[in-house]
């Protein structure tokens, strides 16, 4: 990587008085000496203490720490939710640590794609509208045709076409994560973000959902996902361990694991358990 990024123009008066502008860069995300402060009162809080990271198009990132180690914190401001108080942040060679509350709006629609760990899902309607949502608030406008076959397609990426016309209470946990899965993958974002994903799911599932990541991860998606599970953080690439709101450590998973060869394992377990 070059070390001094070379500045494009700034092309308009607006994006000027904003004073945000692009640079030439291979990564996704550049976070430079960021801190967050919470200011509640009395006290204030310092819940990100320093931190800067770059990730490239591809990684797979997972995000690990204690309670109150400023994971959440992060990540909002990684997804455009929140605003750093000092330091830097680029997204796609944009500077988004300064952008006001709708300009961030837009981004996060553009580029962003999110999953939590409660789903989020709205319950009175199906599947497919529950993923064909992103897509009206959208600022390039979407044909209602288009809309279909791409919220069609999104189902179909995490393995579930066949339950288009279910609404959340007939679908499993795991189920509707794929289906929250396929609403974050609906506007093509460049980075999906996903908080504690696993966190209402039980094992097996957990390691289901983890190939769905695995799978889209393959395809080219870069994954930040917060989780505090060491065994679920080892079927991604990259681990980032935070605490007191600083990184602690920031390592490649030596001994990662292929969601896909896990389950297998397990149905065997399981099977054996069966015929014993
Ligand atoms: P984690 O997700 O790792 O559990 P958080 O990012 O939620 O940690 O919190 C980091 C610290 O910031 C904690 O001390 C928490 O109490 C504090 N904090 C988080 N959000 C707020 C907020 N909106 N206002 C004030 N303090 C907050
Ligand atoms: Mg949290």
């Amino acid at each position: 990587m070059r070390k001094t990024p070379r500045l494009r123009p700034i092309r308009s008066a607006a994006a000027s008085r904003a004073t945000n502008f692009t640079v030439q860069t291979n990564f996704v995300i550049q976070l430079a000496d960021i801190h967050k402060i919470y200011r509640t009162g009395e006290v204030d809080v310092h819940a990100v203490r320093g931190v800067s990271l770059d990730i490239a198009p591809g990684e797979f990132v997972a995000i690990m720490g204690s309670s109150g180690s400023g994971k959440s914190t992060l990540m909002n401001m990684i997804g455009c939710l929140d605003r750093p108080t000092n330091g830097s942040y680029f997204l796609d060679g944009l500077d988004v640590s300064t952008l006001d509350r709708d300009a961030r709006a837009k981004i996060r629609n553009d580029k962003i794609g999110f999953v939590f760990q409660g789903f989020n899902l709205l319950s009175r309607t199906t599947a497919q509208e529950n993923v064909e949502m992103p897509m009206l608030y959208n600022h390039h406008r979407v044909s209602s045709t288009e809309q279909k076959e791409r919220a069609a397609k999104s189902l179909e990426l995490v393995g579930l076409a066949d339950r288009a016309d279910h609404k959340p209470n007939q679908l499993s946990g795991g189920q509707q994560q794929r289906v929250a899965i396929a609403r974050a993958l609906v506007n093509q974002p460049s980075l999906l973000l996903a908080d504690e994903p696993t966190g209402n799911l039980d094992s097996q599932t957990s390691i289901e959902i983890m190939g769905v990541f695995q799978k889209l991860n393959d395809a080219g998606i870069t994954i930040i996902m917060v989780t505090h599970e060491l065994d679920v953080a080892r079927y991604t690439k990259r681990m980032i361990i935070l605490r007191d709101g600083k990184v602690l450590t920031d390592e490649k998973v030596a001994d990662r694991l292929n969601a896909e060869v896990e389950l297998k394992k397990l149905r065997q377990a399981q099977e054996a358990v069966k015929l014993a």
